[in-house]
């Protein structure tokens, strides 16, 4: 049997929902006598032994052997490329080139969970695209006597989705190598740059723009490196390298003189020691890290607290509260799809504005907001909050109470991911 056809029988028999059969296919397991046991306990499960890759075929109890699978390999890799047609995945046009990664992830988190209503994702699934396909499907439970209308899941449903990928997440383990020779070290390249280029810029570097400027460079070089690097799917949030692999490998880093206010370079990282002339800077750069941000944290969830004792009891109690009062706005390119399921008054009547409404950019218009809202006992209605904020009679807290949640990432970011950068700005964008 060829190992693609092996894969399709796994998935039409659904035997990714045991973790033994997705381990046996994903990783190569020692031949433990414990392993041994678990991998015969389950039928179909991929095994070992003596040059060869095969599995018990649990009918006629005999050995079919992988004959396309590499016996040092696991039999699937993550970024594997595979071809697949709607026999693999309802939907499908023709046939596609897809990774067995994004597949697994289309299969066991998106269809176990609401079947045909997926669609297939071919690229790579970020949490956009998860609240993306939850938010086009989910309406509540039905009650009893009631279905679920057509093309739609219920809460439940949906929530199996977080479900599967929490089944799923057990797994990086063996998919996310986070160490490895690239993530522990750094290349003698990345530091001969940045040991020519404090050289060169030598008698500028008092200057935080050219030494931002030379900073950058140099974790560019290092970000590039670790992106072909074997722990490239480990680094999913490039503040591991700008700002955590920056200090530890590449250069501690501009920091603020606490008496002066102004910034100086420390030039050293961590793993070249302490750099003992700017040691009163290194020690109070941690120790604002830690101090300031517990208080920050602190500060920001009394804020948190006092808004939710604020506005835990608001509602989006009515569809129109038939205000004529709006405040004038005026849509730019940029500002415009966050308006997009607002409300604006043309003639003293609501109008809703759609993605299609782009004729509105540029002029002021009067738009009902929350603020103007004339729905008693000091609730809302979904004409002043739009669609999206007013399609939850109960969110509007969550959304008031994430203003104070905000800041406080604001202020503990500030702390402890410090880096000072330099950034190109347009003018326009500033006077809009
Ligand atoms: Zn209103």
């Amino acid at each position: 049997m060829k190992k693609l056809d092996f894969l399709k029988m796994g998935f039409e028999k659904r035997l990714y929902q045991k973790k033994v059969w997705l381990l046996s296919i994903a990783a190569i397991l020692l031949p433990s006598s414990e392993n041994t046991m678990r991998l015969a306990r389950l039928p179909y499960t991929i095994r070992r032994e003596d040059g060869e890759v095969f599995f018990i075929d649990p009918d006629t109890s005999e050995k079919v052997v992988i004959e396309d699978a590499d016996y040092h390999a696991p039999l699937f890799a993550k970024h594997e490329k595979i071809n697949i047609d709607n026999t693999w995945y309802h939907g499908i046009e023709g046939t596609i080139t897809t990774t067995f990664g994004i597949y697994l992830l289309n299969r066991v988190v998106f269809w176990e969970a609401v079947k045909e209503l997926a669609p297939y994702m071919n690229h790579l699934i970020e949490a956009k695209h998860v609240s993306g396909l939850i938010s086009k499907l989910m309406v509540d439970n039905p009650l009893p006597g009631e279905s679920i209308p057509e093309g739609k899941a219920s809460v439940d449903q949906c929530l199996r989705i977080s479900t599967q990928a929490n089944y799923l997440e057990g797994f990086n383990e063996i998919w996310v190598k986070s160490g490895s020779v690239q993530a522990l070290t750094v290349s003698k390249e990345v530091i001969a740059l940045r040991e020519r280029l404090f050289k060169e810029k030598a008698d500028q570097l008092h200057d935080p723009v050219v030494a931002a400027d030379v900073i950058k460079q140099v974790v560019d070089a290092d970000y590039e490196e670790q992106m072909k690097g074997d722990s490239a799917d480990f680094f999913i949030d490039k503040k591991f390298i700008d700002n955590a692999r920056k200090k530890m490998f590449l250069v501690f880093g501009l920091e603020r003189d606490f008496e002066t206010g102004e910034f100086r370079l420390i030039k050293s990282p961590l793993n070249e020691g302490w750099d003992k002339e700017h040691i009163t800077h290194l020690i109070n750069t941690a120790v604002s890290a830690s101090y300031d941000r517990g208080k920050s944290t602190g500060e920001g969830g009394a804020d948190v607290n006092d808004l939710i004792r604020l506005t835990s009891r608001m509602r989006v109690a009515e569809p129109d509260c038939c205000s004529v009062v709006g405040e004038e706005i005026v849509l730019t390119e940029s500002t415009f799809k966050g308006w997009v399921g607002s409300y604006y008054l043309e003639g003293g009547k609501p109008k809703p504005i759609l993605s299609s409404s782009t004729n509105l950019i540029g002029r002021p218009i009067n738009m009902r907001v929350p603020q103007h809202c004339q729905t008693k006992d000091g609730d809302f209605c979904v004409t002043c909050c739009g669609n999206a904020l007013g399609g939850n009679e109960n969110g509007l807290s969550a959304e008031v109470t994430n203003i104070a949640t905000v800041f406080m990432l604001i202020k503990m970011k500030n702390a402890h991911v410090s880096k000072v950068d330099t950034v190109r700005l347009r003018l326009e964008d500033l006077l809009e």
